[in-house]
């Protein structure tokens, strides 16, 4: 299965995906907008849709569900959680169910509530080994989501700390946003001594430059450049007022301040 990563021009910075299985069928998750997609899709020489795959309920992550229900007649997978929240959704999804790919390559259901409770993360299979992992608005590229729309920080720190942790170091992460310089520039508020911080802060603005181009991290780089993935860090800890007596305190204290980053 081959991985698309499209960046929408939205305001929010939305990224789309589009996984190409071998035989040219596609699956779409998160389609932001209905009519970039089928242009995608005609770009990659295909005519239809396979499914869509929603990794939760927010508007900007399930917007082009209609057009693209429209155009191709395709089902809707979500959350079990989402019944009510996302309309025309044919498969309600659970924790470990699989998606089959035509290919022999699987997406493995994770539940991942925090940022929302119909929350859903997807690994990537292939020959039975994570390659990658679509994260939605709960992992992002240096950064974790927030829980203002329906979500709970506390459930959030046990998702990340139960879910990401132990993944393989050389999984992909493919988040729901491009997030990544401002989360490197509170990972370095937080952290100023963070070396690996500072160069993939240099990298990223390089990046930037060229727009289209977007870095990827896998759970490796979470380890080195993502707050909320070292919470027993010294100069993290001691850099924060209020409670610190735990790694879930020190993950609510930093959630807090990037609330108002
Ligand atoms: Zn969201």
């Amino acid at each position: 299965m081959i991985v698309h990563q499209y960046y929408t021009e939205s305001q929010l910075r939305n990224f789309t995906y589009l996984l190409e299985a071998k035989d040219k069928t596609f699956w779409c998750v998160d389609p932001f907008d209905a009519g970039q997609v089928v242009s995608w899709l005609k770009n990659l020489n295909c005519k239809s849709l396979t499914g869509i795959i929603n990794t939760h309920e927010h508007w900007d992550h399930i917007r082009g569900n209609e057009g693209l229900v429209h155009e191709f007649g395709c089902p809707i997978y979500a959350h079990q959680n989402a019944k009510g929240k996302i309309g025309g959704v044919n498969h309600f999804l659970k924790d470990n169910d699989v998606i089959e790919m035509n290919d022999g390559d699987k997406l493995v259901v994770i539940d991942t509530p925090g940022h929302t409770m119909a929350h859903l993360c997807f690994g990537h299979f292939s020959n039975d080994k994570m390659i990658s992992v679509f994260t939605g608005d709960t992992l992002f590229n240096a950064g974790v989501g927030n829980c203002h729309n329906g979500g709970d920080p506390e459930i959030l720190f046990e998702t990340i700390h139960n879910r990401f942790h132990p993944l393989n170091e050389d999984v992909i992460v493919y988040p729901g946003h491009d997030y990544l310089l401002n989360n490197l520039h509170f990972t370095l508020d937080r952290e100023p001594t963070n070396l690996k911080a500072k160069e993939w802060l240099e990298k990223a603005n390089k990046v930037q430059e060229e727009k289209e181009k977007f870095l990827l991290t896998k759970i490796a780089d979470e380890k080195e450049i993502n707050t909320f993935f070292r919470l027993s860090e010294e100069e993290i800890i001691k850099n924060l007022k209020g409670d610190v007596s735990s790694e879930k305190q020190v993950f609510l204290r930093l959630r807090e301040l990037r609330n108002k980053w």
